[in-house]
């Protein structure tokens, strides 16, 4: 099997086996371009790694920000699935009827809330908002709770 070098090696060796005189000229002359298209190539993956190198470095200087920003755009998607009950001001999971405190989602925390007589409150330590229906509405069964992060 022969191994080529690169496009000069390629047209020599190839223009060698060709009868035709002018076809075999006319061959050589993709040696300029196909030299510039190799430079360009091992230009482009020189830069290539340097890119990859300093995305590498940016993402391990910028991780903290990153994942605050990946738990952002997460809680946004779970509010995205939420209906919010302007009544009482939280959240209504559309997927299982849930209710999350809105002030824990606003801070990248799903806090499902917990059902007393007369309102529903948020477990979250330093939260402990409260959610009050109207007087003449009972706060309806809420499926079983526990706090999580995104
Ligand atoms: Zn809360």
């Amino acid at each position: 099997m022969t191994i080529f070098k690169d496009g000069f090696d390629i047209v020599t060796k190839v223009s060698k086996d060709i009868k035709d005189s002018k076809l075999a000229s006319e061959l050589t002359q993709i040696i300029p371009i196909l030299t510039t298209a190799q430079t360009e190539n091992m230009e482009l993956s020189s830069k290539n790694l340097e890119l990859e190198k300093k995305l590498f470095n940016l993402e391990k200087e910028h991780a903290e920000e990153i994942t605050g920003l990946k738990e952002k755009l997460s809680a946004k998607e779970f509010i995205d699935n939420c209906d919010f009950d302007e009544t009482c001001g939280f959240y209504v999971s559309k997927e299982n009827g849930q209710r999350y405190c809105t002030s824990c989602l606003l801070k990248g925390i799903k806090s499902p809330l917990q059902k007393y007589r007369h309102s529903w409150d948020c477990k979250v330590i330093g939260c402990g908002q409260c959610y009050s229906p109207p007087q003449n509405i009972d706060p309806p069964d809420t499926p079983g709770y526990g706090f999580q992060s995104f």
